[in-house]
């Protein structure tokens, strides 16, 4: 009876020196501080809230991320889901929220994380990069520099406490939830690496409008997780500054759809890729204004272009065309320039269409 007692003694300490819940202390809107997340030392069937301390900042106080953490009644997959890396792209915040409102941690298999807004100092700033007020200024763009580095910059500091305290052994399954940038839009895309079956089977879950194979991008959120093997997806969803309720809905289902598919809730699956007719291509081109001046573009996301088709013109401020532009490929319209305003080098059109090419198979 004594051995027995004291080897669970033994057990639980030895438990205990593993869990690795930080908590600083702290309580910010009256939600605790952590430092460092470990879903495994959290009470199972249960709701949390937390907020994420990350990097500090040049007045000496930290930059926060909020973070809600749905752990299930019973052992499962771990679903992360991340909005705001870029500060200007919001719909993923309103599709975490609901995520979280429709889940019942009762009958939830598994957990799920949701980073609310992982670049605070961007959405502050209206702007997808993170701000760095030292010596006048600069911005990084926080979506190339992951995982970050422990002594580098800001954004480095920030993007490495998030790999490493709050995704780390929490995630093995991942949505990075984007959109397209200030001035530009997309329809629901999804950038999938599908050289990973799990990664393809991922993307289709989701009902979106156009999908693209793609080898990935050095530094992103995405390929960060993929490098790591554990199967993750670029979310783009719409406009940035917006709240867009029919893509927010399908970004949802999707979401739900990759639960159920993973046995982590019960139901049927909703609309997937097959049922949405979700075009998937495997190259995309851009047409960029070859000059500043007022953009016209002709055509919308989502609409069949093809090779020679006029697409854009840009006038200058007195209505003389300056540039006529043409479609490159035949494809669909994956993103636009919708502010008229376009400096030389900006997007006027993006096109996806299919590479018949056998290396292009998952993405050139
Ligand atoms: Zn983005």
């Amino acid at each position: 009876m004594y051995k027995v007692t004291m080897l669970a003694v033994l057990l639980a300490g030895a438990l205990n020196a593993q869990a690795a819940m930080v908590y600083t202390g702290d309580k910010i809107d009256g939600h605790p501080v952590i430092s460092k997340l470990d879903v495994d030392d959290l009470q199972a069937g249960k709701v949390y809230r937390f907020m994420f301390q990350g990097a500090s900042n040049g007045i000496g106080q930290h930059w926060y991320v909020p973070v809600l953490v749905a752990k299930g009644a019973t052992p499962g997959p771990k679903l992360g889901l991340q909005a705001a890396v870029h500060g200007d792209e919001l719909n993923g915040i309103r599709v975490i929220q609901q995520v979280f409102e429709q889940l019942n941690p009762a009958e939830l298999k598994g957990t799920v994380v949701g980073a609310l807004g992982a670049n605070p100092t961007g959405m502050l700033a209206n702007n997808r990069n993170w701000q760095v007020p030292t010596d006048g200024g600069y911005t990084v763009d926080f979506n190339r520099i992951w995982p970050g580095k422990e002594k580098g910059n800001p954004a480095e500091q920030q993007a490495w406490l998030l790999w490493n305290n709050l995704w780390a052994g929490n995630a093995n399954l991942f949505v990075d939830m984007h959109t397209q940038s200030t001035g530009t839009e997309y329809p629901l895309f999804i950038y999938a690496d599908y050289r990973n079956p799990q990664v393809k089977k991922m993307a289709e879950l989701f009902p979106a409008d156009q999908i693209k194979a793609d080898p990935g991008e050095k530094g992103t959120v995405e390929t960060t997780f993929v490098e790591q093997k554990i199967p993750a997806i670029t979310l783009e969803i719409g406009q940035p500054k917006l709240y867009q309720p029919e893509l927010i809905a399908r970004s949802l289902t999707g979401v739900r759809n990759l639960m159920v598919d993973q046995g982590m809730t019960p139901g049927k699956l909703g609309a997937t890729a097959k049922e949405q007719k979700t075009y998937i291509g495997n190259e995309m081109t851009s047409i960029r204004a070859e000059m500043g001046g007022f953009a016209e573009v002709l055509v919308k996301v989502g609409d069949s272009v093809v090779k020679g088709q006029k697409v854009a013109v840009q006038r200058n401020a007195f209505g003389d065309i300056l540039r006529e532009y043409t479609a490159t490929q035949t494809g669909k319209v994956l993103a636009i320039g919708n502010d008229p305003l376009r400096e030389s080098g900006a997007l006027l059109v993006r096109i996806l269409f299919t590479n018949p090419d056998a290396k292009c198979a998952d993405g050139c």
